[in-house]
């Protein structure tokens, strides 16, 4: 037997997973793993953004302490990944 549902996508009252008038899948299911999918590319298109954002400004700003600021913090952390890069290199190669 086939459940009549409420289309999501335009009102309507369905017994297919596809609605048949606007074709939105009504599917539980998919609509929960749709949901878990959109919440997932919003979340990894708005953080870098927002980091990228702050730094180009902070890099372009016209006060000369913040851009010392700048380029003191990505000095220390060029020197600090050097520095993880060459421990990761002594363990990979020391003997034992
Ligand atoms: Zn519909």
């Amino acid at each position: 037997m086939l459940v009549e549902r409420k289309c999501s996508g335009c009102g309507v009252w369905i017994s297919t997973d596809v609605c048949p008038k606007c074709g939105f899948d009504s599917n539980p299911k998919r609509v929960r793993v749709q949901k878990i999918r959109d919440v997932k590319t919003q979340k990894e298109s708005a953080e870098p953004e927002k980091i990228d954002l702050v730094l180009k400004k902070w890099k372009n700003t016209k006060n000369p302490i913040l851009k010392l600021t700048y380029w003191f913090g990505y000095s220390i952390w060029f020197v600090y990944f050097s520095i993880l890069s060459f421990i990761a290199f002594l363990v990979a190669w020391l003997p034992g």
